[in-house]
């Protein structure tokens, strides 16, 4: 296959082949578009459109595909072939510029949370030029948005971009004031973690559980877990390093740039870190990641899973999105800099990601709300649900002495005055990695930590651009009209920090303790579920927020509500009636036809010799009958309470009814099952247990 140069990035319609197959004055034109967002000309699509389409037809491809994010949190791709019928009989190749530009694909399917009903039913689909085109199998895949005929986003890369341009809006307002006239774009840039299991083949299917949710449903404690922490950062078995290995060729091809692997916490976890690029090209990566993680997996006789909890008491799987900002001359505004001035400015950005993660704990803990993340947020693994920022050591001295207007007594002593220019010099952040903070600062960027490993990472970036979007608003508002500008900045970090320093939390984020301080003393947010934080999407000052800056209007914020609750409920729902399958067509009959054999065995001993105590085999039975019975009770709890909610008048009750009576139910029902795993014989228990499960890849 060539070394990885020669193969990187070779299913991309990337700057080399763009270069290479247009005309220098297509090139440039369509160059303009992707660096400064300038609209395209048809024209020009057009050359580009055959430009591709030779590209593609000459490496195998076949059809080709809009490739879009609607809002199921998944990819959605309609393939169209390039064959037009030829006069002779035979077919030429055909792609035109209005087919790049724009694409028609029935909406109707896709849930729209009522944005359908009030508008059209049809929905279409605009090319997003600033993320490569790209070929899976035989198909030519466009990154595209998702709207409806009334304009209305019915996707996840519609508002992801509108967020983009509020920030670069904002961040662009902040730097001019600081004399910097030469800037022309802002963007923000991620790089997300992805943390995944492995399991066999094999093992999956004989789980309708992880066939149906994703997730085991039961499973009882296996002998040995990751108390040993033998497994982070452990050798990678020979199985799991042949599928990394053909997990990033592949990744490669399509340009994604896939940098660093190895075992996580848990037994069978594993994470997978790309190089950071552009907020929605990392988002469309990111999607893409996840799809090939999961076929490279079937052509090994394996199934990732991408669950947050595919396994009760065993690390869960996160994404970790490492976010930053920076200007298109390459600066990273969240790298303190060289100068007290750069200094000056790079606390004014420190200062707007603080408020923002203030002002919108609630949107950052709603961007990550489902139901599968819901089991690690506030587990001993994952960061809590309270949203905290960890900032180290240093930088919290230096916000410190400014608040206090004291000396800091850093590597070099400043005494605090007003003014920019007396603003502590201080170096890059040095102290330990917080691993515990839901919103670490990690020396250049922010890790935002509570995005599930099923996730798009789209919603949780929309609320975080726009959030500080609107925090470098109010501040470029106030300063534009300073009378000094130097005052005015140094009084306005001083403010954020006195009015935002309770969001700040450099401690042990897994701690009880720090729960009760930050919902009791400090008054942070505490949503744990996602029945919980979802309605606060529609609070007045979210909605304010978020529509005045133009990234969703009342309508979208609206459907996103539905949609998300809806999923909710769906997963739940969906869970709860492959339980009380599970537990009566397969594990009460296995635990009954266990408890038979017992008997039998007690009454052949007895006639052989009436004398023999038979205890171990009647105390078992009397065990496993009580366990039965509880869990057809158990069983038939939950069949009930799904039937109750299916009453609800309104999506919010359905999810409250779902979160206080369904869950409810089936943990209970859980706990007789997993009890009655641990009695059962192992060649009456219907499924592969969490140590087949956990250590069934060699
Ligand atoms: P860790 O496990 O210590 O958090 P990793 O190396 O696994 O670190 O991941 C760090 C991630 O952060 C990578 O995806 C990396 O590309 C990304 N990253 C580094 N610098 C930036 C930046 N300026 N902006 C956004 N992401 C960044
Ligand atoms: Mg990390």
């Amino acid at each position: 296959m060539g070394t990885i140069k020669d193969y990187f990035g070779s299913q991309v319609f990337d700057d080399r082949v763009m270069k290479a197959t247009l005309s220098d004055q297509v090139y440039a034109s369509l160059k303009k578009t992707i660096d400064e967002g300038t609209e395209l000309d048809i024209g020009v699509a057009h050359a580009v459109a055959i430009a591709m389409k030779d590209w593609a037809v000459s490496k195998g491809a076949t059809h080709f595909t809009h490739w879009f994010q609607p809002l199921t949190g998944i990819t959605a791709e309609k393939h169209d072939s390039f064959i037009t019928p030829s006069p002779d009989g035979g077919v030429i190749m055909e792609f035109s510029g209005k087919e790049l530009i724009k694409g028609e694909p029935d909406a109707s399917s896709f849930p729209s949370g009522g944005l359908r009903a009030t508008f059209e039913a049809r929905g279409y689909t605009a090319w997003d030029p600033t993320s490569y085109a790209f070929i899976k199998g035989r198909t030519l895949c466009i990154p595209t948005a998702f709207c409806s005929y009334g304009g209305h986003a019915l996707d996840k890369k519609t508002p992801l971009l509108r967020s983009m341009e509020a920030l670069n809006k904002q961040a662009l307002r902040i730097l001019r004031l600081f004399g910097n006239d030469t800037v022309k774009r802002v963007t923000s840039s991620v790089g997300p973690e992805q943390e995944y299991f492995l399991i066999t083949k094999e093992m999956y299917e004989q789980r309708p559980d992880l066939r149906f949710t994703g997730r085991t449903l039961f499973g009882a404690k296996p002998p040995k877990g990751q108390e040993m922490d033998d497994h982070y950062f452990g050798v990678i078995k020979p199985r799991v390093a042949a599928y990394m290995e053909e997990l990033n060729d592949e990744l490669w091809k399509l340009g994604i740039l896939a940098k660093t692997e190895h075992n996580e916490v848990a037994p069978a976890q594993h994470e997978l870190a790309p190089i950071h690029t552009t907020t929605n090209i990392a988002t469309d990566h990111n999607q893409l990641t996840m799809e090939i993680m999961q076929k490279v997996a079937a052509k090994h006789g394996l199934v990732c899973l991408l669950h947050e909890k595919p396994f009760a008491g065993v690390n869960g799987s996160g994404k970790h999105n490492n976010w930053s900002i920076a200007t298109d001359s390459g600066q990273n505004l969240l790298s303190p800099g060289a100068t007290p001035y750069e200094n000056a400015q790079f606390l004014l950005f420190l200062c707007a990601v603080i408020k923002a993660v203030d002002d919108y704990q609630d949107l950052l803990r709603i961007s990550v709300a489902t139901a599968g993340n819901d089991h690690r947020l506030g587990a001993n693994e994952a960061p809590p649900a309270v949203v905290s920022i960890f900032l180290g050591d240093e930088l919290n001295a230096v916000l410190e002495a400014i608040e206090n207007n004291t000396p800091y007594e850093g590597t070099e002593k400043t005494q605090m005055k007003l003014g920019a220019d007396v603003l502590p010099k201080f170096n890059r952040d040095t102290t330990d990695r917080n691993r515990t903070s839901p919103f670490a600062f990690t020396g250049n960027k922010f890790e935002f930590r509570m995005l599930g490993s099923s996730n798009s990472i789209a919603c949780a970036n929309i609320m975080l651009n726009t959030a500080v979007a609107e925090s470098l608003r109010i501040y470029a508002d106030r300063l534009e009209c300073a009378e000094d500008f130097e005052t005015a900045l140094h009084e306005m970090i001083r403010k954020t920090i006195k009015d935002h320093k309770r969001i700040i939390f450099n401690g042990n984020g897994y701690d009880e303790s720090w729960i009760k301080e930050a919902t009791e003393r400090r008054g942070l947010l505490n949503y744990r579920t996602t029945a919980d934080a979802v309605p606060h999407i529609l609070d007045k000052k979210n909605v304010d927020m978020l529509t005045s800056h133009g990234v969703f209007t009342e309508a979208e914020i609206r459907s996103r509500y539905e949609i998300t609750l809806e999923n909710y409920c769906k997963t739940i729902v969906i869970e709860a009636n492959t339980m009380v399958d599970m537990a009566k067509t397969q594990i009460v009959p296995a635990v009954s036809a266990y408890a038979l054999e017992l008997a039998r065995t007690s009454a052949a001993k007895k006639a052989l010799d009436s004398t023999l105590a038979c205890g171990y085999e009647t105390d078992l039975v009397r065990q496993l009958s009580i366990l039965t019975d509880r869990i057809y009770a158990g069983a038939a709890a939950v069949e009930n309470s799904v039937l109750s909610v299916t009453a609800a008048e309104d999506i919010g009750t359905e999810a409250a009814l779902i979160r206080d009576k369904v869950l409810a139910g089936m943990s209970e029902l859980r706990v007789a099952c997993d009890e009655a795993e641990t009695l059962t014989a192992k060649s009456y228990w219907p499924y592969p247990t969490y140590a087949d499960l956990l250590f069934s890849v060699q």
